[in-house]
């Protein structure tokens, strides 16, 4: 008996501390939107209190002699997911995008509608995400605005990929040619920033490069259909950070 009593504490015990740390549900609209995100759990404090958040009004950047953006394109995408914040793609085999000399390799892109970053007070219809790590867990994501335009044939396969059900997560029978998802020109703006969702961690290094690409007006609401509502952040103090183009 007095076995049975200590097993059922322990695993009320492990039921609590499970509760504890599962991640609260966040939103972009109504009580657990991005105002309160801050407040949803004690790890997300940094939504609230950060001084260097992204998104931001992309403006009064200084002049630097930055390097356009050395991508290497070797991309094999695995799975796509709508995990009810956005349409996600993972990847393995990682593009290489090399910043300062070190390394980064992409690990997911995925895509907000309207963009969350604007350049010079101008939001775009949808911004694409692509985020990569380095070997200490850094991270540094590259934006790409898109704009009204062409058709993208690249867009055509994602769109048809995505699964109709949230969270379930579907194999890519087709690689796609990612490099279609990257303005030619490689020019950009640097700033530091963070993570545009829940835990808003900072130290990201964003690279948001000037030149859109164009996706179609019927591919746009496409993807606004399937996001279901707008999955973008507003924007974030820039606290005297620079930016540099
Ligand atoms: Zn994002």
């Amino acid at each position: 008996m007095k076995i049975k009593f200590k097993v059922s504490i322990l695993s009320l015990c492990l039921m609590a501390s499970s509760l504890a740390y599962a991640d609260p549900h966040w939103t972009y609209e109504g009580k657990t939107s991005p105002e309160h995100w801050g407040e949803l759990d004690k790890k997300w404090e940094t939504c609230h209190t950060g001084s260097n958040q992204s998104p931001i009004n992309i403006d009064h950047t200084i002049k630097g002699k930055l390097d356009n953006l050395a991508i290497d394109f070797h991309v094999t995408n695995e799975t796509i997911v709508n995990n009810g914040h956005t349409i996600q793609v993972t990847t393995s085999d990682g593009d290489d995008v090399t910043i300062d000399n070190v390394k980064y390799s992409l690990k997911q892109f995925h895509f907000h509608s309207p963009s969350e970053n604007h350049i010079n007070g101008q939001a775009f219809p949808v911004e694409i995400h692509f985020v990569h790590a380095n070997d200490d867990n850094q991270l540094a994501v590259v934006a790409v605005m898109v704009k009204e335009g062409k058709a993208n044939p690249v867009i055509d396969e994602i769109l048809k990929d995505i699964p109709a059900q949230i969270d379930k997560e579907e194999k890519i029978e087709q690689p796609f040619n990612f490099s279609k998802l990257f303005p030619t020109d490689k020019h950009y703006y640097r700033y530091s920033g963070s993570l545009t969702t829940p835990p808003c961690t900072e130290g990201v290094t964003w690279f948001v490069m000037k030149e859109p690409v164009e996706m179609s007006k019927q591919q746009i609401t496409q993807f606004q259909e399937a996001l279901k509502h707008s999955n973008n952040r507003p924007l974030q103090a820039l606290n005297g950070r620079l930016i540099v183009e």
